[in-house]
């Protein structure tokens, strides 16, 4: 009984902590990780970019497809490719706000957190003349003081539903593939990664699933549109 105390602090400690990463965790205020969509239509994203030559080649396979999706760049990675910015929002797809530097500890607590997103904002304007309004926290991370700033800047937080649990790690392509295309439901927002954090590497295996699984999820009568379109709201402020 003496240990109670410690095991009820440890265990609000965990919740407290569960319930800010997780992708559905709406006890922060509203954290949407799909659309209200009854019709078989879902938005592909791509997060960590831009990483070259990975983002390129996404381009070319949903050109090819004729495929909209939202990238959630992070600044520093815009700052290192900045044509590949400008090319994304010239294909038509979003862009969204996924922070400078994706590093864990500017986010611990003000006011870095809100460098962190506003630093961004500054480099995509430079980059394309537009200002995202939605952002996807790194790690999801909704701590209520990143939800207020966001709501302070105009910001519209972005969940979604990981494609694979492990894909950060590049599992087989197929891996990918199949495990994207069981998890979708009309309305499902997947999150996929062209980069890792702000680091970038190799992203072979995400980019070689992502043509198979618009084929198979066309074939099941689905079609793709971006974020924005999928929850109704503006994809850039004015
Ligand atoms: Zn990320």
């Amino acid at each position: 009984m003496r240990r109670w105390p410690l095991g009820a602090a440890l265990a609000v400690v965990g919740l407290g902590y569960m319930t800010a990463f997780r992708p559905r965790s709406q006890i922060f205020g509203p954290f949407p990780f799909e659309g209200g969509a009854v019709d078989p239509v879902i938005a592909l994203t791509f997060d960590d970019g831009p990483n070259e030559p990975y983002t390129s080649r996404l381009l070319t396979v949903l050109a090819d497809r004729n495929v909209q999706a939202t990238f959630f760049m992070v600044g520093r990675c815009a700052e290192r490719y900045p044509a590949t910015v400008r090319d994304v929002v010239q294909a038509g797809h979003v862009l969204g706000n996924h922070s400078y530097s994706h590093s864990f500890t500017r986010y611990a607590k003000q006011p870095r957190q809100e460098v962190e997103i506003i630093r961004s904002q500054e480099i995509f304007y430079s980059l394309t003349g537009i200002t995202p309004a939605l952002y996807r926290p790194p790690w999801l991370c909704h701590w209520p003081w990143v939800m207020s700033t966001l709501r302070q800047h105009g910001l519209q937080v972005v969940s979604g539903t990981f494609a694979h649990p492990l894909e950060i790690f590049q599992p087989a392509a197929t891996k990918l593939t199949d495990s994207a295309a069981r998890l979708t439901r009309p309305g499902t927002i997947l999150i996929f990664h062209d980069g890792r954090e702000a680091r970038g590497g190799p992203r072979d295996q995400s980019v070689a699933a992502i043509g198979p699984l618009i084929e198979r999820l066309t074939d099941r009568g689905y079609r793709f549109t971006t974020v924005d379109q999928l929850l109704g709201i503006s994809a850039y402020r004015i």
